[in-house]
């Protein structure tokens, strides 16, 4: 089962995820959280992508594409995955045709999570992220069972040095302006699910595994 979650930051992708994880054994591939391992070891890719990230802006598509050409490639990715922040531009998403194409597999669903821009802001300001394992909670509307602890697996909650009130709303704009239309491209294409993303949590997981069966 492949796998898309969309929709704007802070829409609740990551926190979906892990769910469907747990349930379905597939990897989650965050086109994020790969960007940022990259930041903390420093390597070029990493100092290259930084400058973006802190701007609010999206990462240029040939590395982006590129990480994912490696990723996908990988043997845990046999059984299906979950992409997470990926693809983010029209040129992403025909690059991932094409290499499905190549691998002979396809896209199944796209969760599309859907959360009006006035909630983001809360969402992302308040968001804490685990340091090992990459977990969101929030401070409000997702707490840890122990606060600064992760409940998956104990390591240290941190905010991302993007999650601010002034990143979030570049974000938002290159969301609309570059993301957004590809809910068209997977509508048309009869993949796609739209869901209100701004039930509780547990709600969405519900019509999530209702989706994916
Ligand atoms: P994304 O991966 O789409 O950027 P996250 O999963 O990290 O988003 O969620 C963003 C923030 O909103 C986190 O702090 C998370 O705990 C919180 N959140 C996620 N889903 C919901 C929801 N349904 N209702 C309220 N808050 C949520
Ligand atoms: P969020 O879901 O809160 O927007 P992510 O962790 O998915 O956060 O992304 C953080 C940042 O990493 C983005 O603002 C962007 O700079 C970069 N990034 C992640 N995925 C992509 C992508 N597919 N294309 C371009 N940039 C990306
Ligand atoms: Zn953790």
């Amino acid at each position: 089962m492949n796998i898309m979650l969309f929709g704007a930051p802070g829409a609740g992708k990551g926190t979906q995820a892990k769910f469907i994880i747990d349930r379905y054994g597939i990897p989650q591939i965050s086109t994020g959280d790969i960007l940022r391992a990259a930041v903390k070891e420093g390597t070029p890719m990493g100092l290259e992508a930084k400058q973006f990230m802190e701007a609010g802006k999206l990462v240029p598509d040939s590395t982006i594409i590129g990480i994912i050409k490696e990723r996908l490639s990988m043997d845990d990715c046999k059984k299906g995955f979950i992409l997470d922040g990926f693809p983010r531009t029209l040129a992403q998403a025909e690059a991932l045709e094409v290499l499905m194409k190549e691998m002979g597999i396809k896209l199944d669903k796209v969760i599309s999570l859907n959360v009006p821009d006035e909630l983001i802001v809360g969402r992302v300001t308040g968001r804490r992220v685990c340091k090992d394992c990459g977990a969101s909670f929030h401070v409000e509307f997702n707490p840890s069972k122990v606060e600064g602890v992760c409940d998956l697996c104990g390591g240290e909650l941190i905010q991302r040095k993007d999650d601010t009130a002034e990143t979030v709303t570049k974000r938002l704009s290159e969301y609309h302006a570059q993301t957004a239309p590809l809910f068209d491209f997977y509508m048309e294409r009869g993949i796609l699910a739209d869901l209100d993303g701004t039930k509780d949590i547990d709600e969405i997981t519900k019509e999530i595994f209702n989706i994916l069966g």
